[in-house]
């Protein structure tokens, strides 16, 4: 079985600690064989990553969390940075353009600043036949969601859909990574996306962050990261 963390963020997201080389030294440390780096509507951090996988032993899926009008989005297999703010199917049906997929991240969650797609929008979304084709994944266990009650209410949504269930960290911290994963057939990131597309993954999950740990690791790091990003910006 392979292992999978699809939900990330680096120092290339507004809100994230660790710099690319940090978040591909853990994955591969605690034997992830695909990542997927998804800071908020940027994808600098994504592309480095995805250039210098191979040195570190590991798969990186180029992607993003675009930051639509109806909540957040994951947008995986793309190259190119998708506009913020544009409504959900529109933006699904941009990321398709790219031969790209998305997953539903942590829906119906709030709290902390966090906009998630509601149980309407997404139903709505998979309405269109188009859409279902590139929607193919909701993303019902998030290993640190301040909201304690999302994962709870994301799974129930997700039983009623046929859509991929996928467990991700949202790891702002590298300590974070891995925390939630999926696990499917094969080693690879092509073996990933056709498990996807099939439905057929497994979650693995470790132990949920409470808030306070959440939010005490990432002040933590987040102080420290201030001079990577300085010296990232020289
Ligand atoms: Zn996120």
């Amino acid at each position: 079985m392979g292992l999978a963390d699809l939900h990330m963020h680096t120092i290339y997201s507004y809100d994230g600690t660790a710099s690319v080389p940090a978040v591909l030294t853990r994955a591969r440390q605690i034997g992830l064989d695909v990542i997927a780096i998804t800071d908020h509507d940027e994808i600098a951090g994504s592309l480095k990553a995805l250039e210098l996988a191979p040195k570190y032993g590991l798969e990186v899926i180029p992607a993003i969390e675009i930051t639509t009008a109806e909540g957040d989005l994951l947008a995986l297999n793309i190259t190119e940075k998708i506009q913020r703010g544009l409504p959900l199917i529109e933006t699904v049906l941009k990321v398709g353009e790219q031969g790209g997929f998305c997953i539903a991240p942590h829906p119906m969650a709030g709290g902390f600043g966090m906009k998630s797609l509601s149980a309407y929008s997404i139903l709505r979304a998979l309405r269109n036949a188009e859409v279902a084709q590139i929607l193919i994944g909701i993303e019902t266990y998030n290993a640190t969601a301040i909201d304690r009650m999302s994962n709870h209410y994301a799974r129930i949504l997700g039983n009623r859909l046929n859509l991929a269930q996928t467990a991700s960290s949202d790891a702002h911290v590298v300590e974070a990574i891995g925390l939630g994963a999926t696990e499917f057939d094969g080693h690879t990131a092509q073996h990933l996306i056709a498990a996807l597309q099939n439905g057929d993954v497994q979650q693995r999950k470790q132990k949920e962050w409470n808030s306070v740990r959440i939010i005490g690791s990432w002040a933590a790091n987040y102080v420290g990261s201030a001079f990577t990003r300085l010296a990232n910006a020289a």
